[in-house]
């Protein structure tokens, strides 16, 4: 399959205007009140479009068993009320006025994270999962700006077109949205290390988001073996490398022991 790499900006992420922060939408969602509670019908809000943001109509959200970790509250301290959903499919209803990379009815997903600093080391090199100044998560996380995000288990969601993969069209949504979090955690360890290899087992940016809130991060170091990401991708890109769960060589390796959590 072929995804969309999400753009590597060069320069410091837009900010909506003081306009822009204030109109939002309401959209109906299923929270976890607490944790360990059963999810509730409610509404969340989403910002109306900035320059660059994507609107998308959600079509599936995959079920991760990170979502359950989180909604337990078994990663450490959740948000809550969460709305949890990190494998999202779904259909461009409307897009900013500078949107390039995707069109209204465009065929779209977004994955673990929503947004990063695109100026460290490890964004500018198309490993935004690492970014040292931490990825903003799709839920369970928080905006730069500080506000909650909240996932896929809703109907619409808002976010920057850099950070929303193109889905082809051979390909249905409905097996699509799970690729987004535990496809690409399998494939991405074997794309970067190839069969045979056990240097390195499967994991999800999710999990490495958890372990990172316990432990100081380590600092991102370039991959080295696996085929270079392409550059900034253009939306008629065909192919892509994965984004979200490359595991650096520096990483400690008690890291590397944790079992997939997809
Ligand atoms: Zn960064
Ligand atoms: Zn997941």
């Amino acid at each position: 399959m072929t995804f969309l790499t999400p753009r590597v900006a060069t320069s410091a992420p837009p900010r909506l205007p003081a306009y822009a922060r204030r109109m939002t939408t309401t959209v109906p969602a299923l929270a976890a009140p607490t944790p360990g509670a059963p999810f509730e019908r409610t509404t969340v809000v989403r910002r109306d479009l900035g320059t660059h943001d994507v609107l998308i109509d959600i079509a599936y959200a995959g079920i991760c068993h990170s979502d359950i970790h989180q909604a337990r509250e078994e990663w450490g301290k959740g948000i809550f009320p969460m709305v949890p959903g990190h494998e999202i499919t779904g259909t461009v209803a409307a897009v900013g006025p500078e949107v390039t990379h995707h069109l209204v009815g465009d065929r779209v997903g977004v994955g673990c994270f929503v947004d990063s600093c695109r100026e460290c080391d490890a964004c500018l090199h198309g490993e935004e999962q690492f970014c040292e100044k931490g990825a903003v998560m799709t839920y369970n996380g928080r905006q730069y700006s500080g506000e909650e995000t909240y996932g896929g288990y809703s109907t619409q969601i808002v976010v920057d077109e850099r950070y929303v993969l193109h889905i082809p069209d051979g390909l249905g949504l409905d097996v699509a949205a799970p690729l987004l979090c535990a496809g690409i955690t399998t494939y991405s360890p074997l794309r970067r290390w190839g069969p045979g290899s056990t240097s390195t087992s499967p994991s999800s940016a999710w999990a490495d988001w958890a372990t990172s809130r316990s432990r100081s991060r380590t600092r991102w170091a370039p991959r080295s073996r696996c085929s270079a990401t392409p550059s900034p991708s253009r939306r008629t890109a065909s192919a892509s490398a994965p984004t979200t769960t490359s595991r650096p060589p520096t990483r400690p390796s008690s890291r590397t022991s944790a079992r997939a959590s997809t």
